[in-house]
């Protein structure tokens, strides 16, 4: 697309927003014509890989891993949506569009942007990621799935950006990737899809992997997945409550409370994590959680006994994006508790629509300042994005 349809877009984009209550410092629509004030930058944007999609349904149909919440979802949605039937794939069935549009790394995917105005994309691999798999065909996925996506980011670089696939299943190899894909690939961080094999990072044998994000200043994004074993089973009954309606958010939740409970963030202070979906329900929650912690640890010792109280570590150690969740009153709750400095847009594409999350940022009920913070200088800062987006860009 060029520039002045791109333009001419974001024109009309901005002229609804003036219909809302904040205009951006634009008086009339008129002015959206010109030069936009700042970037719209979103940072939880999905891929998938066919290699990936190929050993997804390898490894459900030969060696699935110890996992009823993956192999019954991701089994039921396979089905229902003949996402293994490729041919039929490829020519597109209903109900799986989003699927299709996560293969796009290129120009479909850029056109979608342009179409709503988004800047850039801060790419990753979508969930369930590599966490099914054994060490060895982890790794191996997980450094194919990065350079597919360093190749993808060269060929825009400055329309794309990504995280770097990670595997803890082997902790040190996972750090090595980390640290090739950020300095060899100008990758921007590491994604883990939350529980490895039914695995939280708090584990210490993890921490080689949060010793190298510090060591290298990136964050490390934990994206949510379907519950872990022992936790899926009362979420079954009622088909996709085990998935992004509500058991993804109290996975990847309680995945970083146990991170803050481990002591990791005493022990990496600088280490930084960011969680989508609006944080994943915890600004809601942290005052609760700092009043019960500290009472239930004078009836028993913790396993670590923390400096501070779990609500500092959420927000020293973490970022939120709003992937997802182009819902005002949680919106304005997460700016409250965590500041606009720890907002960063997203959108959660493909899944979700770029023109909805953008129509609802726009909206928001926040400050033009705060809004160029959220749409582009945190995730310029958390991404280190003013700096070169890869090799050659
Ligand atoms: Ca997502």
């Amino acid at each position: 697309m060029d520039l002045d349809r791109r333009t001419l877009l974001r024109a009309g984009l901005w002229g609804s927003a003036l219909l809302g209550a904040n205009t951006l410092g634009l008086s009339r629509p008129a002015e959206a014509a010109g030069p936009t004030p700042f970037r719209r930058i979103a940072v939880e944007e999905e891929f998938s890989t066919l290699e990936l999609l190929l050993a997804q349904r390898k490894v459900l149909a030969e060696n699935p891993p110890d996992e009823p919440g993956f192999t019954r979802f991701w089994g039921t949605m396979a089905d229902s949506l003949g996402i293994w039937g490729v041919v039929q794939e490829l020519v597109g069935l209903p109900g799986s569009r989003g699927l299709m549009r996560a293969f796009d790394l290129g120009e479909g995917r850029i056109e979608a942007m342009d179409a709503a105005g988004i800047d850039m994309q801060v790419l990753q691999l979508t969930s369930p990621g590599v966490q099914i798999y054994d060490a060895a065909q982890a790794g191996d996925l997980a450094q194919s799935t990065n350079e597919r996506l360093a190749e993808a980011v060269r060929a825009h670089p400055d329309r794309l950006a990504g995280l770097a696939t990670i595997a803890p299943q082997d902790p040190a190899g996972a750090a090595r990737e980390l640290e090739r894909a950020v300095t060899t690939l100008g990758l921007k961080g590491g994604l883990i899809n939350s529980h490895t094999r039914n695995e939280y990072l708090d584990d210490p044998k993890f921490w080689v992997i949060f010793e190298k994000a510090q060591e290298l200043d990136v964050p490390i994004y934990i994206h949510p997945r379907v519950p872990a074993r022992d936790m899926v089973k009362p979420f079954q009954e009622y088909f996709g409550l085990e998935a992004a309606a509500f058991g993804f958010p109290m996975d990847a939740s309680l995945h970083a409370l146990r991170l803050i409970l481990s002591g990791v963030f005493d022990d990496y202070p600088r280490l930084q994590i960011v969680l989508g979906h609006m944080g994943e329900g915890l600004p809601f929650w942290l005052p609760r959680i700092d009043k019960k912690m500290a009472l239930f640890a004078s009836v028993k010792e913790p396993r670590r006994k923390l400096e501070k109280p779990p609500s500092h570590y959420f927000l020293e150690n973490f970022h939120i994006t709003t992937s997802g969740m182009n819902y005002h009153a949680p919106m304005k709750l997460a700016h409250e508790v965590l500041g606009p400095e720890r907002v960063l847009f997203a959108v959660d594409y493909p899944f979700e629509e770029n023109e909805d999350a953008v129509r609802a940022m726009d909206a928001a009920p926040f400050s033009d300042a705060d809004k160029v913070k959220i749409y582009q200088t945190n995730a310029e800062r958390v991404f280190k994005l003013s700096e070169r987006a890869g090799p050659g860009a």
